[in-house]
């Protein structure tokens, strides 16, 4: 088997989306499977092991390895076949949502999953089986695939469907299994390239429950802001929005131009200078500041609103902002995101909040969602609620937000709750074995036989040792 050069212009220092850790790694841009298959081989002649990354938009450090083969694969970007009629598409892994609604938009169909951001590839998407703003209602983006390939390390290729056990353990695994070159996709079929939007704001934790649980078996889509520096009755307020499909034809709202977000911001300031602004309000009392100034607007002539949005506006409002996240530089940012069973949600998610503020260490945005299970072997997913959080990491706060965040894993453990490798940081191994519980053994069980050699891994992998 042919291998690959190990030289030192590979090197390339990279990070998760939040930038909180880096790694030196060897980095390949394959773009056949064979070129894959050189550079496991090199991994094995040189001793090093491989990581596996994509658009690099997982927060932690699930796409890093330091001092490893890293194996980006988003130059194997071609769509292969699309079928306007049936809204199948098949797809190299490096293809993006991006170029997803790109390409079948205009023909009446949208990824029937996307997360808060356009840009993550399939095969990152696959590997951490994400969900989005419908996961109570559509699942996760696993659950609508029909087939997917796989390059193992030891040179073994095959097609898994959702009939083959193996496609459950592949997909949700963080790349630790094997590479998924291609994935073959249901879209689903849109009439408009806009939603029917309904803004509500939620007063407190209650009011914000309750929003969810009256449109549940309704809308298409579900999220609230939450504002994390609320205390005592304003505790959990924040901005639930709703959203339908409209059953109205409208082609020029699917044209990818009527789609496109805008470069400026209130017809004047250029969307690109936005996240210098953001830097000077990233600290305590700035956020206090832009938080209490969102729940000001949501609360007044935000509230009880319906408007049309289109599809790519809702879906990915945090890439109106280009480079948003250099806003908490130097030292970056962690997401941690707990999903609670939804009989404990508000009693564990108000509990969160309260010891961040006792930390004074309040989350600059929170986001709530709703989830239901699925039958994935690494999955995150509860019938219940997520909360996502967003903290800045400076070199001052850094242990304290680490201890924070513990306290906060017992608090979800107790509550029979998970966690979610694309957002994590924090984990310890004593948590990751206690929430995947039996699906740890299982999963390492199918790495022996499908990476007997332990080539995968990744800096996640070995912090939280779910490696051997
Ligand atoms: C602004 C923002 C909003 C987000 N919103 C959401 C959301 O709403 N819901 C949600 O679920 N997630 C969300 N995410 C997380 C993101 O969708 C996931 O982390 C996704 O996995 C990123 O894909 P990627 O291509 O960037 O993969 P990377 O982050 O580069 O890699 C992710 C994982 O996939 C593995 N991997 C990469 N390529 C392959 C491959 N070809 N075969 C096998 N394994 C592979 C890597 O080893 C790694 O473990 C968000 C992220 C950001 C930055």
């Amino acid at each position: 088997m042919s291998s690959v050069d190990l030289s030192v212009d590979r090197l390339d220092r990279i990070s998760g989306f939040g930038q909180a850790e880096y790694a030196d790694a060897f980095v390949y841009r394959p773009t056949t499977v064979e070129e894959i298959h050189a550079v496991f081989e090199t991994a094995r002649k040189s001793g090093r092991k491989v990581t596996l990354r994509g658009a690099g938009r997982s927060y932690g450090d699930a796409n890093t390895g330091a001092e490893n083969l890293v194996l980006d694969i988003t130059r194997m970007n071609r769509i292969l076949s699309w079928d306007a009629a049936t809204g199948i598409v098949d797809c190299e892994a490096g293809v993006t949502i991006e170029n997803l609604w790109r390409h079948c938009l205009e023909d009446g169909w949208w990824p029937p999953v996307v997360t808060g951001t356009m840009y993550p590839t399939l095969g990152g998407l696959l590997a951490m089986n994400v969900h989005g703003k419908n996961n109570y209602c559509q699942g996760t983006f696993g659950e609508h695939i029909l087939d997917i390939d796989v390059a193992y390390s030891d040179g073994k290729f095959e097609t898994l469907k959702a009939s083959d056990s193996r496609f459950f353990e592949v997909i949700s695994s963080a790349g630790l299994l094997g590479v998924i070159t291609r994935a073959k996709l249901q879209m689903h079929h849109v009439a408009s390239g806009n939603l029917k939007v309904l803004a509500e704001a939620a007063h407190n934790w209650d009011e914000e429950f309750a929003l969810f649980e009256h449109y549940e078996n309704d809308a298409d889509y579900m999220v609230s802001w939450v504002e994390c520096f609320g205390r005592g009755a304003k505790a959990g307020r924040g901005q639930f929005h709703a959203a339908w499909y409209p059953d109205r034809v409208d082609l020029q709202s699917r044209k990818p131009e009527s789609q496109d977000l805008p470069p400026l911001l209130m017809g004047f300031f250029p969307k690109s200078m936005m996240w210098k602004v953001l830097k000077w309000f990233c600290n305590r009392p700035g956020m206090r500041f832009v938080n209490w100034a969102k729940w000001m607007a949501s609360s007044t002539i935000g509230n009880h609103k319906i408007h049309e949005q289109p599809l790519v506006a809702f879906s990915f409002l945090l890439d109106y902002v280009p480079d948003w996240r250099r806003a908490y530089e130097p030292g970056g940012f962690i997401q941690y995101q707990s999903f609670v069973p939804k009989e404990h949600a508000k009693r564990v998610f108000a509990e969160q909040v309260r010891l961040q503020q006792e930390y004074r260490l309040e989350s600059y945005l929170g986001v709530l969602k709703r989830h239901r299970r699925d039958k994935f072997l690494l999955t995150h997913a509860v019938d219940g609620y997520s909360l996502a959080l967003d903290f800045k990491v400076t070199k001052r706060n850094r242990a304290r937000l680490w201890e924070l965040a513990h306290k906060i894993n017992d608090l979800v453990l107790k509550a029979g709750g998970r966690f979610y490798f694309a957002k994590d940081s924090t984990l310890r191994p004593e948590d990751a074995a206690t929430y995947l519980g039996e699906a740890l053994t299982q999963f390492k069980e199918v790495k022996r036989q499908v990476d007997p050699e332990g080539l995968l891994t990744s800096d996640l992998a070995e912090r939280i040792e779910i490696v051997d």
